[in-house]
């Protein structure tokens, strides 16, 4: 199973781009619900806690950096990508542009 959010796909995302590294991410699997956040309202404390969850098994994945170059070349507005959350990944964005 692919890690594409719905929300991410468009017509004019890199589908055609070779995402097999996805095939070997860590999240794969029924961890992966907590690499997005829920449908419901979350609390501030569990988010830190899903995504420090999340950011753990990002630490083990052999295919992060890829992950996280993917995320950003596509600007993915949610979820945790390459043991980034979206905030942290647009403050990446902006000091990498401020270069
Ligand atoms: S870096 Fe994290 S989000 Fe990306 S594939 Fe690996 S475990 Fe999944």
């Amino acid at each position: 199973m692919l890690k594409i959010h719905p929300k991410s796909v468009t017509s004019e995302s890199p589908a055609k781009a070779d995402l097999s590294w996805q095939d070997r991410g860590a999240c794969k699997g029924p961890c992966q619900a907590i690499f997005f956040p829920p449908a419901r309202l979350e609390r501030r404390t569990d988010r830190r806690l899903r995504e420090a969850r999340a950011k753990e098994i990002c630490q083990t994945c052999s295919v992060q950096e890829k992950c996280l170059t993917y995320a950003m070349d596509i600007s993915e507005q949610h979820g945790i990508w390459g043991g980034l959350t979206a905030r942290e990944r647009r403050a990446l964005r902006s000091s990498r542009s401020k270069r």
